[in-house]
């Protein structure tokens, strides 16, 4: 699944590439055709990330959610390219076209719809009004295990499950430590280190982690084998002290930990 990174590059990517202009709207597999026909030639005047959520707003005041959930691509292809797949839409920029296959969401809405999504989301760092504040005070008040918690998208909005692993890693804490015996310092330097690897997800299209001092090499350089210190690398060594990664189960999902450097 897309983590919060995704979604607000591909925000950042939309704005380039559609706003300022009439756009063919259409939905060559059929099944948002209805809505496509209300859109179509409309101008897009504002594009907004929220965690894993896509609005987009148009000039007419229409409103389309955007959700990938686990398989959904909204990717960019050369305007003239032949249609292939099952695009539910398809945005025509001057060169480029946008295409949206296998989404959770993808619905024309109304602002009261935007409002509760907001409202149900925790902040999200890289949102203007993201406050780290609020993130602390509700790890201080769940006794879940950090590792379950970082994944709850009203308490963090947009950390998937490759961010939390890595996270987890990079402040030295084991993934089932119960979220309120952390210190506020924890927690803000889980909220302050999220906030940099997402701002680094944003600009780089992919999820980094490995510092350039651990790497000995700028982000941008490193391999899909070298980027990450603890997402997917169990039996691997770590990266700082060389004990082999682990594996286990948290919140019902893979999750995986160096046990010396986040000490149970
Ligand atoms: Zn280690």
């Amino acid at each position: 699944m897309p983590e919060g990174h995704t979604i607000h590059r591909l925000a950042r990517d939309l704005r380039k590439d559609l706003t300022q202009r009439n756009v063919p709207v259409s939905s060559p597999q059929g099944r948002f055709a209805e809505s496509a026909c209300v859109l179509d030639g409309d101008v897009v005047s504002r594009v907004e990330a929220a965690g894993k959520h896509l609005f987009m707003h148009w000039e007419s005041d229409q409103i389309l959610h955007i959700h990938l959930g686990l398989i959904g691509k909204f990717r960019p292809y050369p305007v003239n390219d032949p249609l292939t797949g099952e695009i539910r839409l398809r945005l025509e920029g001057e060169k480029t076209a946008w295409h949206l296959t296998g989404p959770q969401t993808c619905v024309l809405v109304e602002p009261a719809v935007v409002a509760g999504v907001l409202d149900g989301l925790g902040p999200d760092p890289l949102r203007r009004d993201g406050r780290r504040g609020d993130f602390v005070d509700r790890i201080a008040g769940s006794k879940k295990a950090v590792g379950a918690i970082l994944l709850d998208q009203d308490v963090i909005a947009g950390i998937g499950n490759v961010f939390r692993s890595e996270l987890l890693f990079m402040v030295g804490i084991h993934p089932s430590t119960p979220s309120n015996s952390l210190t506020e310092d924890q927690a803000d330097e889980i909220w302050n280190i999220a906030a940099d690897l997402l701002r680094v997800g944003v600009k780089l299209n992919r999820i980094v982690t490995v510092t350039p001092e651990d790497a000995g090499a700028a982000r941008w350089r490193l391999s899909d084998d070298e980027r990450l210190y603890a997402y997917k690398r169990e039996g691997l060594p770590c990266r700082r002290c060389g004990t082999e990664i682990v594996i286990g189960k948290v919140a019902n999902r893979s999750m995986w930990w160096c046990p010396r450097c986040q000490p149970g």
